[in-house]
């Protein structure tokens, strides 16, 4: 089933996530769910907060971007990150390990917005996967930006938060109209439910 994307205004996208004890039945839909949002968005990645859930778990496809390579490695060789996707990574532990880069970034709790964020190049990666099994590899390029876009978010972290000055200052008021129309629809929901 195709989610409803949460935008930006709404507190759930501050909560950081809650740690996976267990893998059940409900965790397993929502997996299947979102790698359903995910490709029906276009998104190369999306976290649960995004749909709704507070919790450590992000779900990631790189398949569909062919002008930003992304890398991948495990056991020390390279693999190729298609065979891979989509990957959902459940409490993922990420260490980074590259020098910081700087490229475009866009999240769908923020339509039309774009902006350069600066994040290390490569990291390695421990998470539990959709198969329920340990998953531990390390990667670069897009890949790499993506993973760590959505780590942002299980922390409650948002691109903007990590935007320079100037950027942001430049894109508040399209932030703030997003803010605002996501208030006003949580308003009319709440009006709704009393009525
Ligand atoms: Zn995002």
């Amino acid at each position: 089933m195709v989610l409803e994307i949460i935008k930006y205004g709404n507190p759930i996208l501050r909560k950081p996530g809650e740690k996976i004890e267990q893998i059940t039945p409900e965790i397993r839909r929502l997996v299947g769910d979102m790698f359903e949002t995910m490709a029906a968005n276009h998104g190369v990645g999306l976290a649960a907060q995004q749909v709704g859930y507070a919790l450590q778990l992000m779900v990631i496809d790189v398949r569909d971007v062919k002008d930003r390579p992304s890398t991948m490695e495990i056991d020390g060789k390279l693999v190729a990150p298609e065979k891979f996707m989509p990957i959902a990574l459940i409490n993922p532990q990420i260490t980074p390990l590259g020098e910081p880069e700087t490229g475009p970034e866009g999240c769908l709790s923020f339509p039309e917005i774009y902006a350069d964020i600066t994040r290390p190049s490569k990291i390695s990666v421990t998470a539990i996967n959709q198969d329920e099994k340990t998953v531990h590899f390390i990667c670069g390029g897009l890949l790499a930006r993506a993973i760590q876009h959505e780590l942002d978010h299980l922390k409650g972290i948002l691109f903007i938060d990590r935007m320079d000055a100037e950027t942001l200052e430049e894109l508040q008021p399209d932030i703030e109209k997003i803010k605002k129309e996501t208030l006003s629809k949580l308003n009319n929901k709440k009006l709704t439910r009393t009525r």
